[in-house]
């Protein structure tokens, strides 16, 4: 028998303590009811594990508490999300890159008032071509978001901050990107400010000073830009969030992508348009990140 590459754990909220239950991967486990499938109405998260070292899992954790606060969801407590991640990693190989994704959705669509959240977890081998694009680089295009900077800081039903399940107008975004052969995508507002990628932030850096995008936009914190704003200083950076103009990027002297399963892939073009390399600072960024690159 062939060793599985992926791995499926639920965790039954319907149970007081909340009981783990290992299935296998291509075994149904939601309801057709499930606000999962019905919906999008729930959150997620995707964290890194190599060697059996899963990368910065509490700021994940804290992200997802956060992403169930604004929708109103009472989740698993954090011994609950901790016991889950550490059943799926502990059935993953050493030497091998992987994904550990964390699902929990509202529950059944018509369920009671106070029904159980359905909750799972997967692992599942990272695509190496994500990993490549750590050393490689990407060609980015840039895409309006559509809502001007300002409003999903006042209108919290648009969910800013949130990493809620309905991602298709990311996926579309990433296919738009794909169809003019590049591989990533900067969201604008609608006047032109600079946001985040689909599913990652956006670095960039003038002299020794590495800038973000502001979170009063309504963009996703991104766990690894965090990560590695906090650690800047080991690598003689200052760390600065900024408002940006896309001119900014084109000007600034390196623009990258930061997210917590393809790492830091350096950006080599806008538009078109090449964008500064720095070789040496796209190395210390992979290291704050604390991810491999490929040979
Ligand atoms: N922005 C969005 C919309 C995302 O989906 C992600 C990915 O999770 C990020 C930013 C980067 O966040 P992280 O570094 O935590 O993966």
């Amino acid at each position: 028998m062939s060793t599985p590459d992926r791995f499926v754990t639920v965790l039954d909220m319907s149970r007081g303590s909340g009981e783990l239950r290992r299935v296998a991967p291509d075994a149904p486990i939601l309801t057709a009811f499930d606000y999962a499938a019905t919906r999008g109405d729930g959150a997620f998260e995707a964290m890194h594990i190599v060697n059996g070292i899963i990368n910065k899992p509490e700021r994940h954790l804290e992200r997802l508490a956060r992403s169930l606060g604004n929708l109103g969801i009472i989740g698993p407590t954090p011994a609950q999300w901790t016991g889950l991640i550490t059943d799926l990693a502990s059935q993953w190989p050493d030497d091998t890159e992987g994904v550990i994704k964390l699902v929990i959705s509202r529950g059944q669509e018509g369920g009671s008032a106070g029904q159980p959240p359905t909750v799972y977890g997967t692992i599942t081998p990272l695509d190496p071509e994500l990993a490549l694009q750590r050393r490689k680089g990407i060609d980015v295009i840039s895409l309006t978001f559509g809502y001007p900077a300002a409003i999903r800081e006042q209108s919290p039903w648009l969910l800013g901050g949130t990493k809620y399940l309905s991602y298709a107008v990311n996926m579309a975004a990433k296919r738009h990107a794909a169809a003019q052969n590049v591989q990533d995508v900067i969201f604008l507002s609608h006047e032109g400010e600079v946001l985040e990628g689909p599913n990652a932030s956006v670095l960039w850096l003038t002299g020794d000073t590495l800038h973000t995008t502001p979170q009063e936009t309504g963009i996703l914190r991104g766990t690894t830009q965090e990560k590695i704003f906090d650690e800047a200083a080991t690598a003689g950076l200052r760390a600065k969030v900024s408002p940006a103009a896309l001119a900014d990027l084109l000007e600034s002297d390196g623009v990258w992508m930061s997210s917590s399963t393809r790492g830091v892939a350096a950006v080599r073009s806008i538009d078109g348009t090449p964008v500064s390399q720095s070789p040496e600072r796209t190395s210390d960024l992979h290291r704050l990140s604390g991810l491999p690159v490929p040979k």
